[in-house]
């Protein structure tokens, strides 16, 4: 295929795309899909979306979710009140669980629940972990993993008296096998790690490092706040121990949603959570003395569901269960390798460098390109409609969700880009 090379043939090019794309309908599912073309664009309000190319970070909403939202509002909280706790209310965590771990993780059911932030997640998860290792004395960790999940791997190293293991990453790149391998052994207790890196969108090889982990003795906690929804996971025949995830990322769950935690059967009795509150007691409801740890994935509860929290990523997981992985994986592949092509034909001339791996099998669904330039860029693109972000020291993040990210779009960023870098004529 040639190499783009104006923005009339680029255009063409993602309007073919756009056309083909198996998914392409989905795109009318979410509220306000933005101006197809670059003149429909220039016809609307100087900061309404042109491309957003940050589903990454936060996702779109579905316009089901409106509806979702005022008919829980009015036919669900409005008439039954009180009455809803009993009416199914308190087993959505499980149940929705359950339907995200069959659409986006490849779990079985009774392994997975939603409820707190990723962070209190990560703690309650490393928590549990540390303590099932006893005698152990390291918790192992990448240098250029998110900072929630290394500072609350410092935070408990310090309440357990143990050390933190530090892998020194590349931030272009993440956490290998090779590395780990050397990091590893006898002394240590858990691995936490990412499946797709925040900053350079590396994609980790899960099954190889839990292989690795679990020769070692220890366990280990992947992260797959920016792999759920848009790369295929295995997480039980990948033999993972426990996984933690956002769901307002490619999740679209809406800002704020709750998290979700994936503990493998077998490892759920010997796992004990360090938040002992009354909703994860066998008999929350008998209000009695001491606490008695539910069994199952609901031990790992601690308070009241959010349940309005949790409406809008219901609908986001039915549409991907829809969809299918294997399809949102393919279209995903296409809009990165899209984004590196046109980054290497349009952007390159002005100093800007790939920073995410090139071959499609290591990469996650974002790309991020350096320039030393990229945060006042992104600052004023963000004023025109056109939504990346910025992650210091010098990164722009293209975000591309595939059941809301179309070609066109991508085109129309990266062209907005090339424009914000060209000199003051
Ligand atoms: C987005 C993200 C988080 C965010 O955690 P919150 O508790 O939701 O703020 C954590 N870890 C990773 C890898 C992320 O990408």
């Amino acid at each position: 295929m040639p190499v783009p090379l104006t923005l009339g043939e680029a255009l063409e090019r993602a309007g073919h795309l756009d056309r083909a794309d198996p998914l392409g309908r989905y795109r009318d599912l979410f509220v306000a899909p933005e101006a197809q073309d670059a003149a429909a664009a220039a016809a609307r309000p100087a900061d309404s979306i042109v491309a957003y190319l940050d589903g990454n970070s936060l996702g779109r909403p579905l316009l089901s979710t409106a509806d979702t939202l005022s008919a829980f509002v009015r036919d669900a909280w409005g008439s039954r009140l009180i009455r809803g706790w009993d009416e199914g209310w308190l087993q959505l965590p499980t149940v929705i669980g359950d339907e995200l771990a069959a659409a986006a993780l490849g779990a079985a059911p009774g392994q997975t629940m939603i409820g707190d932030s990723t962070t209190v997640l990560l703690y309650k998860a490393i928590r549990a972990a540390v303590d099932a290792r006893p005698g152990r004395t390291e918790i192992v960790v990448d240098s250029d993993n998110f900072p929630t999940d290394r500072y609350i791997v410092e935070g408990i190293a310090a309440e357990r008296g143990l050390t933190v293991r530090w892998i020194e990453t590349s931030p272009r790149l993440g956490l290998t096998a090779e590395l780990l391998a050397e990091a590893v052994g006898e002394r240590t207790a858990v691995v936490v790690a990412s499946q797709v890196a925040y900053r350079s969108g590396y994609l980790a090889d899960v099954e190889a490092l839990t292989r690795i982990t679990h020769d070692a003795g220890a366990l280990i906690v992947w992260d797959l706040c920016h792999s759920a929804g848009s790369v295929p996971i295995l997480l039980d025949e990948w033999q993972v121990d426990i996984a933690v995830g956002c769901t307002y990322k490619y999740l679209n769950g809406g800002p704020g949603s709750p998290a979700f935690l994936y503990v493998r059967h077998e490892l759920q009795p010997q796992l004990r959570q360090p938040i002992w509150g009354w909703l994860g007691h066998a008999e929350p409801f008998a209000m009695g003395p001491g606490y008695d740890s539910a069994p199952g994935i609901r031990s790992f509860q601690s308070g009241t569901p959010p349940v309005i929290g949790m409406l809008a990523m219901r609908d986001m997981i039915a549409l991907i269960g829809t969809a299918g992985i294997p399809a949102v994986r393919a279209k995903s592949v296409a809009l990165t390798e899209l984004t590196i092509e046109l980054a290497d034909a349009w952007l390159t001339p002005f100093g800007v460098e790939v920073a995410s791996p090139r071959q499609s099998d290591g990469r996650g669904s974002h790309v991020t390109l350096d320039h030393p330039r990229f945060r006042e860029v992104v600052a004023a693109l963000w004023q025109t409609g056109v939504v990346p972000d910025f992650r210091a020291p010098e990164g722009l993040r293209v975000g591309l969700s595939p059941l809301s990210t179309s070609f066109t779009e991508t085109v129309l960023g990266l062209a907005a880009i090339r424009e914000a870098l060209e000199p003051a004529a």
